[in-house]
């Protein structure tokens, strides 16, 4: 990237490098790796920003230590070790997780902190900025942290960009943070490990969040075929068994954002929050085969409704259609998928 740039110039090859970039990382990657993914691709989009690193924790923490980093000082923030005491406290990373406004700092071989005296000497840093990162969901709080080559970096090109970037890091980790909530005990089936009925509601609000990029989403009803039968000619627990065997068939199916739930008895929910109708019908299909598939304890089938969830509509309403579509499943002959409309 040209150094030459003006602070203009420069602020709007970083935003178009960016944007580009973290459209097609949030859709395929951990959080972790969405967040690593965009700083290397801001420290690739401007030749002044030499290292860009995130923790996140605990607001009285006593230590922080970058937990994502790239650009080419990255071999100094992996060594980053910031003990909280007299001096950090009043740096970037301490003073920005106190809720102080975001400003820029300059850095010299002859700073009083260690750390900074390596970055100018071995890696060319003048500047640093560290601005805030707020999880919506739990009480932690993080910050991000930009080096720059130039003692006015952050001052010519604004901290504006880096502080929206910051929220995106942090909506970012709040989704991860809801994620692993969503996976507590409360929300859980006790026989089979996936999410029970009363998790529609945090379902549904992570298929809107989708939706504001990607406007489709599926709904599956999975019901097993004959299951009184393999209560009546097993007993109960083999029937359990199964129920069991086919939701860790179908986890194991499904992607890591896609939702399975246990409806009830022997049926099951499924949400994709972002795929087209043919995908959403290939993972059905799959779903089925592999129920199907499964032969310990006993051989079993199952039916699948599926249904495009409306945006602006509630996600009942477009169950109640996957359910339409499973009626017709188990009507035309049982052991495959119906789409209705
Ligand atoms: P269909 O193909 O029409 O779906 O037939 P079906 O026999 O599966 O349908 P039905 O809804 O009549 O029966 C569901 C059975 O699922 C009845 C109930 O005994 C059984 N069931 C529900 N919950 C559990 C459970 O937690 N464990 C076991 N073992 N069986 C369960
Ligand atoms: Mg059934
Ligand atoms: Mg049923």
């Amino acid at each position: 990237m040209d150094p030459n740039l003006n602070p203009l110039q420069e602020r709007a090859v970083i935003a178009e490098t960016l944007l580009s970039s973290a459209a097609r990382l949030i859709r395929s990657r951990t959080e972790l790796e969405v967040i690593k993914g965009v700083c290397e691709s801001l420290c690739a989009a401007s030749s002044h920003i030499k290292l860009a690193w995130t923790w996140f924790g605990p607001l009285a923490t006593p230590v922080i230590r970058p937990q994502v980093y790239a650009g080419s000082a990255r071999d100094y923030a992996a060594d980053l070790v910031l003990d909280r005491n007299f001096l950090t406290e009043l740096g970037p990373a301490f003073r920005t997780l106190k809720g102080e406004a975001p400003q820029s700092f300059q850095v010299s071989s002859w700073s009083l902190f260690t750390p900074w005296r390596v970055a100018a000497r071995d890696y060319g840093a003048r500047s640093v900025l560290a601005v805030p990162l707020h999880s919506s969901f739990s009480d932690q709080a993080g910050i991000f942290v930009l080096y720059a080559d130039e003692p006015t970096y952050f001052d010519a090109v604004g901290a504006g960009l880096f502080v929206a970037l910051g929220a995106l890091f942090s909506s970012v980790l709040g989704a991860s943070a809801e994620f692993a909530a969503l996976k507590q005990a409360v929300n859980s089936d006790a026989l089979t490990g996936v999410l029970n009925r009363h998790a529609l509601p945090i379902v549904e609000r992570r298929i809107a969040r989708h939706s504001l990029y990607d406007p489709k989403a599926f709904v599956f009803v999975v019901d097993l075929d004959h299951f009184k039968q393999v209560n009546d000619q097993h007993g109960h627990p083999v029937g359990d068994l199964v129920l069991k065997r086919a939701a860790q068939a179908m986890r194991s199916l499904l992607r890591r954002d896609d939702d399975l739930m246990r409806w009830g008895g022997e049926e099951f929910l499924v949400c994709l929050s972002s795929a087209s109708l043919g995908d959403a019908l290939t993972v059905a299909e799959k779903l089925r085969h592999g129920i199907e598939t499964l032969q310990d304890p006993i051989a079993v089938t199952a039916s699948i409704g599926v249904a495009e969830v409306m945006p602006q509509r509630r996600l009942e309403d477009s169950i109640a259609i996957a359910d339409q579509a499973l009626y017709e499943a188990k009507n035309t002959g049982r052991n495959k998928v119906c789409f209705k409309g």
